[in-house]
């Protein structure tokens, strides 16, 4: 009987092909691209911080720092939002990258998707994390274009969605896997104040309630609500304990099989 189970057992084992992302020890490129400097922070803050934690290498990409020649504190809006994200991404562990384009200028066409698309083949990232793309704000909509076009050339890659000033911006977006924040969102918080010229207690008020929200369907105080869009065979997923939203239940994907 005991042998039976044994063989069992192994044949089981077998059956199920370990993921690069099963190994514990192996740190991951996690690109979260947002459009403007502030969207990484607000809408996946708390899981860059919890990635970096653990020694994975966190690239927050913003798609554009600018418009026109509008200025801040009487400087040009791109010298002081630069600023101001990268000290945001250093508040959570992570390093900005910054794309060359006004808001006005980043649209989804052949030429800027080609600039994306080589950005992401020389960094090869492990997974990347963008706006859902249904949102009201058409510049987070043009970025979730451009990194869905390119998950769908280039493979290589899991791409999971984030959500940003829900019912204002990000609409339509059902999460399936829920980021217990508690230990972070306090670092969450300070780079999200590091937006001086963006009045982060607002964006902060609003993403509070969302974190409160989230928590509360998947019973937590305060959590961030993510989509996979599909598991990849042989690409690494996020390796965080992911909440459902009935609850406690762990779904560490990182450690299930591809269905
Ligand atoms: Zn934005």
């Amino acid at each position: 009987m005991t042998r039976f189970f044994t063989v069992l057992f192994a044949t089981m084992m077998l059956a199920i092909p370990s993921q690069p992302g099963d190994d514990p020890g192996r740190k991951l490129r996690v690109v979260v691209f947002g459009r403007h400097p502030d969207d990484p922070e607000s809408g996946a803050g708390g899981l860059a911080a919890s990635l970096a934690r653990q020694g994975h290498e966190v690239i927050l990409a913003y798609g554009t720092a600018f418009r026109g020649d509008r200025r801040f504190f009487g400087r040009p809006e791109a010298e002081v939002r630069k600023e101001e994200a990268t000290a945001a991404s250093k508040v959570l562990g992570a390093v900005p990258k910054f794309f060359p384009y006004a808001h006005e200028t980043l649209v989804a066409d052949e030429a800027t998707l080609k600039d994306v698309s080589s950005w992401l083949v020389a960094v090869k990232p492990d997974i990347v994390v963008t706006h859902w793309p249904l949102d009201t704000h058409p510049n987070h909509h043009v970025v979730s274009s451009l990194v869905w076009r390119c998950y769908k050339r280039q493979g290589g890659w899991n791409l999971y969605f984030f959500e940003v000033m829900t019912g204002a911006q990000t609409i339509g977006f059902e999460p399936d896997l829920y980021l217990d924040i508690n230990p972070v969102r306090g670092v969450k918080k300070r780079s999200l104040d590091e937006h001086k010229s963006q009045v982060p207690e607002e964006i902060w008020q609003a993403h509070e309630q969302m974190h409160r929200r989230r928590g509360a369907e998947c019973g937590v105080e305060f959590a961030e609500a993510y989509k996979l869009v599909e598991a990849k065979e042989g690409c690494p997923r996020l390796p965080v304990n992911f909440l459902t939203r009935k609850g406690r239940e762990s779904v560490r994907t990182t450690q299930k099989r591809d269905q």
